[in-house]
């Protein structure tokens, strides 16, 4: 389900810069920090995805920019928040997925202890869906330590990268799509 034209749409489009050829030549870049810097705009997204995310009793935020819709949305929900960190971050003992990225690979993390994920749903969250790769890797970490991914949360979508269909049958909730 993606929001058309309203008025969080509106606000994500005018407050997103455009950066061309960053961080590799011919990537435009979305820029969401405009965004999450106005007041109206970040109580403007962590509203709409939690009209989505109803249900869920832990939210997932994607090392980085990530960490702020979500913590910003599990207030509104009234659950805790989990950042799903970027390989090397975190003490051990950790649970890792690889995921590829265009070159070579990544690597999330969470903790392997202290949080018990059995049976917990949880919606994942980050700022841009582009080839999905990232949101299905830190799905497939969550599962892996028993969480029950319900759906996967983004700001701004980039619909022609597919990032949709390679997250299928997880239901994807996307404020602006492009
Ligand atoms: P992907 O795994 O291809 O869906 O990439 C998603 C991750 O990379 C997210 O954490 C985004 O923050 C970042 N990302 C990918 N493409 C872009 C882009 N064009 N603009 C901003 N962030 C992007």
């Amino acid at each position: 389900m993606t929001a058309r034209g309203g008025p969080v749409e509106n606000l994500i489009a005018s407050l997103t810069r455009e950066v061309a050829d960053f961080p590799t030549p011919g990537t435009q870049f979305k820029d969401l920090t405009p965004l999450f810097a106005d007041a109206r705009g970040l109580a403007a997204v962590s509203e709409a995805l939690a009209d989505a995310a109803a249900g869920a009793d832990l939210v997932a935020g994607i090392d980085a920019r990530g960490f702020l819709v979500a913590a910003a949305l599990a207030t509104r929900l009234g659950t805790g928040v989990l950042a799903v960190r970027k390989g090397g971050k975190l003490p051990p003992p950790v649970l890792a997925e690889q995921y590829h990225l265009e070159y070579g690979t990544a690597v999330l993390e969470i903790p392997a202890s202290g949080i018990e994920l059995t049976a917990r749903r949880v919606v994942i969250v980050d700022d841009v869906l582009a080839t999905g790769g990232t949101l299905a890797a830190a799905r497939r970490l969550l599962e892996h330590a028993g969480a029950v991914v319900t759906m996967a949360a983004v700001v701004l979508e980039l619909a022609e990268l597919g990032g949709r269909g390679l997250l299928a049958p997880l239901p994807v909730r996307s404020l602006r799509s492009i």
